[in-house]
Formats: structure tokens, sequence, C-alpha cells
């Protein structure tokens, strides 16, 4: 009720806000980022400090684009990574909940770096920590704000931080970080990406004061388990189940997604080479879903990563991670 449409009207400077988040220049600010500006003003009707200088597209955006209110993931979704887990319960979780006992000693470190090969469980992890916590979750790549944000990327993260710390509490998660804290520092630097690297380290500030690396390892067998349990088209003994670990030796999380899926469409294709036609086939003329049809599966679905590359995180993790 007491928000105030930031828009300049017959050259009458209509209100506090008005003038603090139209200064940038934005004449034509329309509904839906006053409707984000909005929910993000205190009680008092004003838009917080740390908002005021920042460009309403940039929060409209962080707030549509890059926050998620509710990521719908849940600890025990998360196949394996116990290690992992147990690490981000007590940095995170726990004082997230109990913020009056992680003071002093104890106080959390702000950051945290999950690292591993890709499709692994490090998104997954980052908004179970939202959901358990009750936090809002903000998920950006940091590959995008060089690539998307040319020049723009430091407002952005600034923008970031800031509806951030008015969501509190919050998680962050920012995927790729390599590709922006790893560049560096060298003449032919953009002026624009040092800035931006140099925004990111000031608002990570105490990043390096307790921060944990984590080991992810994933377990296939309950992957495997979990997707073929929920649903009744797989019908597979123990000891086929015991195969299909076996012969995906190296296949990560979401490699195993995508086997399952492929093998899963084994039935409905073989049913079509039959001749029966796809609008007329009834969900009871498909046969259960099969080892073989896993085997074949297996042939189009490779893993992505290399055992290669995972002696890579393997010698890193030795060399800074936390060991399990
Ligand atoms: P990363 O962030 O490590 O690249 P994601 O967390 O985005 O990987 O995983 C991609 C998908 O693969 C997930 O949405 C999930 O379906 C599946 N997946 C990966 N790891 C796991 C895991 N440990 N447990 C269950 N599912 C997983």
């Amino acid at each position: 009720g007491n928000f105030v449409p930031p828009i300049r009207t017959n050259g009458a400077n209509t209100g506090n806000m008005t003038s603090r988040i139209a200064g940038k220049g934005d004449d034509s600010i329309d509904d839906s980022t006053k409707r984000c500006m909005e929910m993000l003003c205190g009680p008092d009707g004003e838009l917080p400090e740390k908002l005021r200088n920042l460009e309403p597209r940039l929060i409209e955006h962080v707030s549509n684009e890059i926050m998620d209110q509710d990521p719908h993931v849940r600890w025990d979704d998360i196949a394996g990574l116990e290690h992992a887990k147990k690490c981000v319960t007590e940095m995170v979780i726990w004082p997230l909940l109990r913020p009056d006992i992680f003071k002093g000693c104890r106080s959390p470190g702000r950051g945290l770096l999950l690292f591993g090969p890709p499709g692994t469980g490090k998104t997954m992890i980052g908004k179970a920590i939202a959901g358990e916590a009750k936090a809002t979750f903000f998920y950006i790549s940091a590959s995008s704000l060089t690539s998307k944000w040319i020049g723009e990327g430091e407002k952005l993260v600034r923008a970031l931080f800031g509806v951030a710390s008015c969501r509190q509490p919050a998680v962050i998660f920012v995927d790729e970080i390599d590709s922006l804290l790893s560049q560096r520092k060298s003449e032919g630097e953009h002026e624009s990406s040092r800035r931006l690297k140099t925004q990111f380290l000031i608002e990570m500030e105490g990043f390096d004061s307790g921060s944990e690396q984590i080991l992810l390892i994933e377990a296939r067998a309950w992957i495997i388990r979990n997707l073929l349990e929920k649903d009744a088209l797989f019908k597979l003994s123990k000891e086929e189940t015991d195969t299909i670990c076996r012969l995906t030796e190296g296949y990560s999380g979401s490699d195993m997604k995508n086997l399952v899926k492929d093998a899963s469409m084994g039935p409905l294709r073989e049913a079509l080479r039959q001749g029966i036609e796809i609008t007329k086939l009834r969900k009871e003329d498909m046969r259960p879903v099969t080892l073989q049809d896993f085997e074949n599966a297996l042939q189009e679905v490779r893993p992505s990563v290399s055992p290669n590359e995972l002696g890579t995180y393997e010698v890193w993790n030795r060399q800074f991670g936390s060991l399990s």
C-alpha cells in the first residue's frame, strides 16, 4: 500500500523511492518490475539501502530468473554423497537453523565449494540446502556473466547479492565459478572482467576463511533402484540391477538418468516395430523394461566423464579437498 511507482510524472518527484530507483535514468519501468520492487520493500515501504542504487531491470532479472523460492529437492532425493551431505549439514544447514549456537569459534564459513564432474549432483545439493534450511535459492552460471551480460556482470552480481540479502536466509549457487575466478590476471584482461572478479570477491568476503572442499562420489545402485522402483514399468531382479550397476562403472548421476530414460523406451519401440500405431497403442500392450533394454541403452548412452578427467578431480581432492 505504501508503494510509490518509480516513474516521474509531469516532472514531479513522487517520493523517496522514486528518486532513488529512477535515479539511473530509467523512466519507463513496467508493471512487472514495479511488482518485484514492491516485494523487496521493507515494512516501511522503503527499498532496502543495498538495492537503492541498482537498476530496477537487474533487480527484476534476479527476482524472476535467478531466484527460485522452492527448488523442490530434498536430501533424500540425492543418492550417495554421504560425506558431502554430512559436511554440508554441519557447515550450512545447522548454522542456518541455529544461528545462536553457531557464533564465535563456530561461526560458519560463507562459501562452500562443491567440485566434481558434470552431472554428479552438485546443483542438487545446492537446491536441497535451500529446501532443508527453508532458504531462498539463487542460481547463476558464472560463464553467463561474461558471455550474456558482457560489461554488466559486475552490476548483476551486485544486484544478486543485494536481493539475496533481502531474502535471507539465502543460498547463492554459482555454477562454473572456475570459469570466472581461475582466470589469471593478465595484461590483456578486459577491464570489465577484472571488475567483475573483484566484485565477486568483495561480495564473497570471508570465502577463504572456513570454506571447505567436498568430494562428490555417486551411488549408481541407489539411483538405479530409486528410479526403477518408483516406476511400475520395471521388473528387474536384484541380480539384474546389480548387473546394470556393474556395467555402468563411471556413469554420472545424470548419465544414469539418461540411461534409464533410454531403456524405458525399449518396450515402446518394440511395440511400434510390430506395427501398432502410436495413437492406438494401449499401455497394457507394452511389456516391462528388461535387462536387455538396458544393454541396448548402454550402446547409446555413454559415460560423459572420462576416467582421465575423473583422475584429475581425485588428484585435486587429495591436495585440497575434504577427505572422507
Ligand atoms: P551437477 O550440478 O553436478 O552438474 P546436477 O545436480 O545438475 O549435476 O545433476 C543433474 C541431474 O542428474 C539431476 O537433476 C539428477 O536427476 C541426476 N543426478 C546427478 N547426481 C545425482 C545424485 N547424486 N543423486 C540423484 N540424482 C542425481
